[in-house]
């Protein structure tokens, strides 16, 4: 097996931010596993909320190229020692495990969903309206319904929250997810949850800090709306810590390592009778493939990374409104657009 890999740049069509950071341009890793004529392909998406560089995810790569060993269809023993090799590193072992996926797809010549034996990945999935000046939010809410849109997330945690939330209202009577991405502390989040439920939130993602899980338990309490983890909840490991605290959890595959970890995740919250969300970071549809092959398994979907760009590198992932699809294809189901 040989494992190569390259920078791919790609910009939001307008500046993403949430209430701790901001993105106008986005640099993953495209990994290229090639064995017996196949290429198998797969998305570095690093993320430092979860101490992953660039650098560091192509040190771990250029280390994991010799971990491989020889068979691709030995895809959990292969992520297993990655896992052993690079636990800090995740974002790069889910490149290489969608690598993986995609290889041994396109050699059986199945969709990926296929040899999985999962549902047919065809999803809702919410357009999220990052923080923003009023004006240009108002202008992305806007385009987003034109668009067909019909589940919004919003990034909540800023002085503007209301007024924000007053207009989208005013327009859309459907599901909307708040997303406060860690910004309360235990003494003022509960009065900030309250002042929301008169926009009838689904849920409430992340209102505190990533270790204040605990916390997270009274304001389940308050029955505003399902919380749910997302800074919180990393890995499998998670999951078990957070039953009781949170109602559901929202995974993604930077933070867990691929397909491989995100099932193990979904099993545990199934079975402890949690909800799930899959989530994303700005990234192109190589890294949304892989999520969306497991959407079959899930409550909800925010696996707009792909869609809030002004140019997408990769294509074969479709959208009707607010649902998305993956092409019936072997392998993961996208391709370099243009290519084949
Ligand atoms: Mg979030």
């Amino acid at each position: 097996m040989k494992l190569t890999y390259r920078r791919q740049r790609v910009h939001p069509k307008h500046r993403f931010a949430t209430s701790q950071w901001a993105v106008d341009e986005k640099v993953t890793l495209i990994v290229r596993l090639d064995h017996e004529g196949v290429v198998g392909l797969g998305e570095v998406v690093p993320s430092t909320l979860y101490g992953q560089t660039l650098e560091s995810s192509e040190a771990a790569l250029t280390s994991i190229a010799g971990l491989l060993g020889d068979d691709p269809f030995e895809i959990e023993p292969i992520v297993q020692r990655l896992l052993a090799a690079h636990n800090d590193q995740r974002a790069a072992i889910d490149g290489v495990d969608a690598a993986l996926h995609d290889w041994c797809g396109k050699k059986l010549g199945v969709p990926v969903w296929r040899m999985l034996g999962l549902g047919r990945p065809r999803k809702r999935t919410t357009f999220t309206i990052g923080v923003a000046e009023p004006e240009l939010i108002r202008v992305k809410v806007d385009e987003a319904l034109a668009a067909g849109f019909d589940a919004l997330k919003i990034k909540v945690g800023t002085a503007d929250d209301e007024q924000t939330l007053t207009y989208i209202r005013e327009r859309f009577d459907g599901p909307l997810f708040l997303d406060a991405n860690q910004a309360w502390t235990p003494a003022d989040a509960a009065d900030h949850v309250l002042a929301l439920a008169r926009f009838r939130p689904t849920l409430i993602e992340q209102p505190l800090r990533a270790g204040d899980w605990r916390h997270m338990a009274e304001l389940r309490r308050l029955g505003v709306a399902p919380i749910f983890a997302d800074e919180s909840c990393e890995r499998p490991a998670d999951v078990l810590r957070l039953h009781g605290c949170v109602d559901g959890v929202n995974i993604k595959f930077t933070k867990c390592g691929g397909i491989r970890e995100a099932l193990r995740m979904i099993a545990l919250a199934r079975a402890l009778d949690m909800q799930i969300m899959l989530g994303c970071f700005v990234c192109s549809s190589l890294a949304i493939a892989p999520a969306l092959t497991l959407a079959s398994l899930v409550d909800y979907a925010d696996l707009d990374g792909a869609l809030l760009l002004a140019a997408d590198p990769f294509e074969g992932i479709t959208r009707d409104g607010g649902v998305i699809s993956l092409a019936d294809r072997s392998g993961l189901g996208v391709w370099p657009r243009g290519g084949d």
